[in-house]
């Protein structure tokens, strides 16, 4: 069991009763409860690790509005697959999520369809727009737990200063997607060699640092909360660590894709759209700085940013196609395969930026595995090599550049307030 919450990583048995964490104990011994109920259903887990259930803060479910890419159902099955037990999901929907009726409308449609806990995130402007702020204190106390103007940034400094000011009342985040849109314009990549030979439009690296710079100056003139959403280069890191370090009430994210591709996936696959993204795959320098803000405590939190469009749309020239790929079942295992096998990063670590901080950051009480808790359990096989596969997907998209990459290290399998709701029978494991 690692539980970076407690401390632990530790060879322990686990008893849950009523959705809750019931009783750790050394295997063999005897615990308050003597030995296991009788009708217990028993996860053998030997040869596994045993994590609390990880948490992803940036999803997009779609619904209402965009069935066609996904739905809570299939999204937080996706999410179960992946070993997420918790995601939280951006207001970009149709109609937006601006208000009491969408959020209560996600919460209900979660509670009766989802299979993981899903926690909505509301609009920081009316309409997501831009101009005025959203009804947040309606959202807030119908289950909101932070405000973003995701798929586009808060559109000015004074609606970030408005936004950073109110939901002081609230203690919850403003999460930025931090964008120069004036710079950005039509670019379709990262703007640098790889766009110039291959003739796209390009999005500097520096459209993204100026956000950075903008949010971080408010926050600091208003001491609100803010968190930064996917930050992709060396640049944004920085100017993060010296808030930090300033005493900033900032936390960020980054994305498995940002850490494992540059944008010479681009041209090595051949315009595949399934490389475009927002933000866009930087240089190999700005990856190296984003694995060292995850070593360093610069970055908080692992999200994936799932962004699932049905094939016909992602199916378009380069040009046209639109930003995002999907994320829920395959971060996992290319973090375990390609950042902890490889010692770049301990598992501990990693289950913190997935578990503990970003329930932190959404103040959310998830992320431990301490006695009391929530039994939200993930289970992961550090042994269980196999490809990534989308045609076995649970979500409804299919718009990844990961398909076919043989990967060692999966979740096996996800439990929710001490429901199994996913589980790999693999060969070989009893
Ligand atoms: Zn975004």
């Amino acid at each position: 069991m690692i539980d970076p919450a407690t401390g632990t990583d530790a060879l322990l048995d686990l008893l849950v009763v009523d959705g809750r964490i019931e009783e750790r104990r050394p295997p063999g011994t005897r615990g308050e409860r003597g030995t296991t109920p009788s009708g217990t259903r028993v996860i053998e887990a030997r040869g596994l690790v045993v994590c609390p259930g990880f948490v992803d803060m940036h999803v997009h479910l779609r619904e209402p509005g965009q069935e066609h890419k996904e739905t809570i159902e299939t999204g937080t099955r996706a999410a179960a697959a992946g070993g997420f037990t918790s995601v939280a999901c951006m207001p970009n929907t149709e109609p937006v999520n601006d208000g009491l009726a969408v959020t209560e409308y996600v919460v209900t449609e979660a509670r009766r369809r989802g299979v993981v806990n899903v926690f909505p995130i509301g609009c920081v402007s009316k309409g997501g727009r831009g101009d005025e702020l959203a009804e947040i204190g309606d959202m807030v106390r119908s289950g909101a737990v932070a405000v973003s103007d995701d798929g586009h940034p808060v559109k000015s400094s004074y609606l970030m200063r408005m936004a950073l000011e109110y939901t002081k009342i609230f203690d919850i985040p403003v999460i930025d997607h931090c964008e120069d849109r004036s710079l950005t314009a039509d670019g379709v990549m990262h703007e640098g060699y790889v766009s110039t030979v291959l003739g796209l439009e390009g999005m500097p690296a520096a459209a993204e640092e100026i956000a950075v710079g903008s949010d971080l100056a408010i926050a600091a003139m208003t001491q609100g909360r803010l968190h930064l959403a996917h930050l992709s280069t060396r640049g944004s890191l920085e100017k993060v660590r010296r808030a930090k370090a300033d005493g900033l009430r900032v936390t960020c994210e980054v994305t498995p894709h940002h850490l494992l591709l540059t944008a010479d996936a681009v041209m090595e696959s051949d315009y595949d759209p399934n490389t475009k993204m927002n933000p866009p795959l930087r240089t190999e320098e700005d990856r190296r700085a984003l694995l060292e803000g995850l070593r360093d405590g610069t970055i908080d939190v692992i999200a994936t940013d799932h962004a699932p469009h049905h094939a016909d749309e992602k199916l378009q020239e380069f040009d046209d196609a639109p930003f995002g790929i999907v994320g829920l079942e395959t971060a996992i295992p290319l973090l375990l395969d390609r950042l902890v096998r490889p010692g770049i990063l301990d598992l501990p670590r990693l289950v913190t930026l997935l578990s503990v901080n970003p329930a932190r950051v959404l103040g959310i009480k998830k992320g431990s595995l301490a006695i009391g808790e929530d039994a939200d359990i993930t289970i992961l096989d550090p042994d269980l090599k196999r490809a990534v596969d989308v045609a076995a997907f649970r979500s409804k998209s299919r718009n990844t550049p990961f398909h076919g990459w043989m990967l060692q290290g999966w979740p096996v399998a996800t439990v929710v307030g001490g429901r199994l709701v996913h589980e790999v029978q693999a060969a070989g494991r009893p």
